[in-house]
Order: structure tokens, then sequence, then C-alpha cells
């Protein structure tokens, strides 16, 4: 018998974090799930946004940042690359006091389910108060997370990875958890093929339910208006430069949305790249102004040469990796880079910094063998420049590996194309993401029906 929810369109509220790279993907999700006739999908953001996936509108509700009331100046809500650390823990009191407002959100969009970030542990207790299921987006990979998880647990561990790499939350404890267990399961950026064993495994250890929806990316952008939409500026300076470079000759280079690099780092990158001969692009995002000076006489040289091109700032980055002129990326392992690589097809050197990004670099260089690492070696909190710094003879290595035409970069390649391929059959239908994401949808419209409908 066909029930009043069966009609009822599934309403979904996402609650991103409000950094780029916990935006983009969760954002991403969202837009799977607004490609369902069936589901209704509201995003809640306190900054204003406009959203929408192939011809479906997204609502976006926004909420006012209280700045004034945490002593920020107004427009300063979000966490990026030049947030100054004695801002980071206002615009985190500044978030918290929103809790109580976004919690009766919940219940007046009368929402059926949330799929809310990993850094929002309340809204579990929020969702169980309404009686409806919280999905959790997890950032990162499986093996991430269950190598997180087997080294709270299991400390001294198996996994080969030194002290100095493994983030400070899990060198002490600090009373924080994603409150897997409170909700209903959780969201992956991932697939089967890439990490499958690592999925199975993290099921059974955490005892949860979880969905590999990945990679949403280019489920969700699938052509250059999508992928134009992610806040590029009208720069078509790279697009002709790229053109005018043969199949697979350029590294892209770029180190994600929050980091930055002491003038002595950003030498030994600049020298480690001219001295390859290979070309390359490479995004900079450091403005401070002895490394503007530097990096400007660089530009001059490199393009005097025609060996590089500097992107400041926001780069183009879904369009960059797909354009065939890149044959590979110095990555810092955040974890959409790696999904968006791996999409492009491209072997990658691998350059972790903070956050679970040594965990990340595992999967490519040691389980899927389609990257070499630059031989980084410490952890340090995204905010800080750590006290390490990577010699050019090192990053050169591993550069021309990645480039190279020995046997061993062929391989690297060949298994980067491979994985593209599988990444591609992942988001069809019959492929296990596509899967995955209808039984989730079939999923969450029977717990309605457990819960408050009638037939
Ligand atoms: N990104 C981009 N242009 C840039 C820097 C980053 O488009 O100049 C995008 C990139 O494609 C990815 C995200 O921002 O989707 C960065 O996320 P990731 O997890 O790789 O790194 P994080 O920013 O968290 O360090």
């Amino acid at each position: 018998m066909e029930t009043v929810c069966d009609k009822k369109k599934l309403k979904v509220i996402f609650l991103p974090f409000l950094s780029t790279s916990h935006i983009i993907p969760i954002v991403d999700i969202a837009r799977l799930f607004a490609m369902h006739d069936d589901v209704d999908v509201t995003i809640i953001t306190n900054s204003t946004n406009r959203d929408s996936c192939r011809g479906r509108s997204i609502r976006i509700h926004t909420v006012k940042f209280p700045a004034s009331q945490v002593g920020l100046p107004d427009g300063v809500e979000t966490f990026n690359v030049s947030t100054p650390p004695d801002m980071i823990s206002k615009i985190g009191k500044g978030l918290s006091l929103l809790q109580g407002e976004i919690e009766q959100l919940f219940q007046d969009l009368k929402a059926d389910c949330i799929v809310t970030d990993m850094f929002y542990p309340w809204t579990a207790d929020a969702a169980a108060n309404l009686g409806i299921p919280r999905l959790m987006f997890l950032g990162g990979s499986y093996l991430s997370h269950s190598a997180q998880h087997s080294l709270k647990k299991y400390a001294p561990h198996h996994l080969e990875m030194t002290r100095l790499q493994v983030p400070d939350w899990l060198r002490e404890p600090n009373g924080y958890t994603y409150s897997k267990k409170k909700s209903y399961g959780s969201l992956f950026d991932t697939f089967y093929d890439l990490e499958g064993t690592y999925q199975e495994h993290y099921k059974t250890v955490t005892g949860t339910k979880t969905w590999s929806l990945g990679p949403v990316s280019l489920w969700v952008n699938q052509d250059a208006s999508d992928k134009a939409g992610r806040g590029y500026a009208k720069e078509e300076g790279w697009l002709k430069w790229l053109k005018s470079k043969p199949e697979k000759s350029v590294l892209y280079v770029s180190f994600g949305s929050m980091s930055k690099f002491p003038s002595s780092q950003l030498v030994e990158i600049a020298q480690a790249l001219e001295e390859s001969g290979h070309s390359f692009m490479w995004v900079v995002k450091n403005r401070d102004e002895g490394d503007d000076r530097f990096l400007e006489e660089f530009e001059k040289r490199v393009k005097a040469s025609n060996k590089g091109y500097l992107i400041w700032g926001w780069a183009p980055q879904l369009l960059i990796l797909e354009n065939s002129a890149i044959g590979g990326l110095v990555t810092h392992c955040g974890w959409n880079t790696i999904m968006e690589g791996v999409t492009a097809g491209l072997p990658m050197a691998t350059w972790p910094l903070f956050a679970e990004q040594f965990f990340n670099e595992k999967p490519v260089v040691d389980v899927l063998k389609i990257g070499v690492a630059v031989g980084a070696k410490e952890w340090r909190p995204w905010n800080d420049f750590g006290k390490e710094v990577v010699k050019k003879e090192d990053i050169g290595k591993a550069i021309a590996l990645l480039m190279g035409s020995g046997e061993e970069s062929a391989e690297m390649r060949r298994k980067a194309v491979v994985l593209a391929t599988a990444a591609k059959t992942a988001i069809q239908v019959g492929g296990s993401s596509h899967t995955n994401m209808l039984g989730l949808i079939q999923e969450l419209k029977s717990l309605r029906f457990e819960g408050n409908c009638l037939p």
C-alpha cells in the first residue's frame, strides 16, 4: 500500500563545516542527493551562496554568523589559509553560538535526515532528540580513519609510521571524538575499488554503518560549467599555456586550500622544479612580501624559459587536472585532491603536511602504488610552518621518478589509469557508489516509515 510518506519527498538537510575543503565534498554530496527527484535538499550555511545541480535547485538557508558577539570583524566566519591564529578560536566560538538556532532549524525545516560534518559532534544529539538519523561526513580515506581508530584503541601500533607523522590528537588523548557511535552512519568520498578492504575493515572495527559515494566530484561536476562553478576567476592564461605543452609533460604542484610554507621551503621547491627539467604549473598561496619578491623573480625566469607557470591564489584545479598536458601532481595528500588525481588518472608525488594527510599518503604510495613519497617526516598543525624543510634533492628525486620514462614510472602511470577507469565505473548505474547511493536513499525512506508515518 502506498503511504503518505512514499509520496512526500525525503527532506535532507546538510550542514557543512566552514573551511573550503570540508565545504566542497559535502556540497557535492548534497548535489548527489539532489539528483534524485524524490529528495528535497537544503544546505545550512552562514555565508550567502547559491547552489543547484543539473537543473534541480538546492535550497540554501543562511544563518547569520554572530561576528560581533565573539569580537570578530564582519565577514570573518570561515577557516582559510590566511585566518590569523587569534581568530581561530573566535570563529569556533561563533559557530558554537549558532548551535541552538541550527537545532531549531532542523526542526522547523522538518528534516527527515541530517548530513553534517564530522566537526559538529553535537548534531548527533540534535538528531537523536528529533528522532531522525544523522549521517556524518568523514573527510579522508577509510584507511586513515581505520588507522586512527586503531591508534586510539591499540597503541602501540603495527602501521609503519613514526611518532612525528602522527597528528597531535593521536599523540595525546584530547577527549575529542567524532561521535561515530551516536550517528546513524557515515559517508565517505571514496569508492570500493580504491579502498574496499579498508571500508570492510572500518565497518568491522567501528561497528558502524558507512557508505562510500565517491568520487563525488566526478559524479556531480560533469561539464565545464559545473567545474568552473567552484569559484574560479575567469583567467584563461593557464589554459593557453597548457595547450602549448605536449601530452603528459607538465607537473602540477599544489598544496590544497590551507597550506603555506616558510621562505626556506619555497626556495627548495622553486629550485627543485627549475632543476627538474620538466614543465610545471605551481599554485602559490603565500603572500608575504619577502617571498613575493623572490617568487616574482622566479616567475619571470620560468616564464622566459617557458618552463613554468605560477598560479597565485586559487587555481581551477578540476579543470587543470583533466587537461591532457598534465602528467603528474605533487600533492599534500588532502583527500579531495587525491580523489581528484585518481579520477584524472594521474600518478602523484606525496608530501603530507597536516590533518590526516600522512595516513592518506599510505594508500597512494604503499597500497595502490600510484605515487612516490618526497619523504616528509613531520606532522604539523595546519596553521603552522612546522620545523621540517624538505630538501630540493628529495623533491627532485620524487619528481624524476614521477615524470620519468623508466619502467617503475610507467608502471605507476598504468596503475593510475586503471584506477581512473574504476572511478568512472563506480558512479555509473550498477557501479559500487551508484548502488550505495540508491540503497542509502531507500534506507532513509524506510526509516521515515518506521518513525512518524502511518500507512
Ligand atoms: N582547490 C582548488 N584550487 C586551489 C586549491 C584547492 O580548486 O587553488 C580545491 C581542490 O580541487 C580540492 C580542495 O580545494 O577539491 C582542497 O581539498 P584537499 O582535501 O585536497 O586539501 P585541503 O585544502 O583540505 O588541505
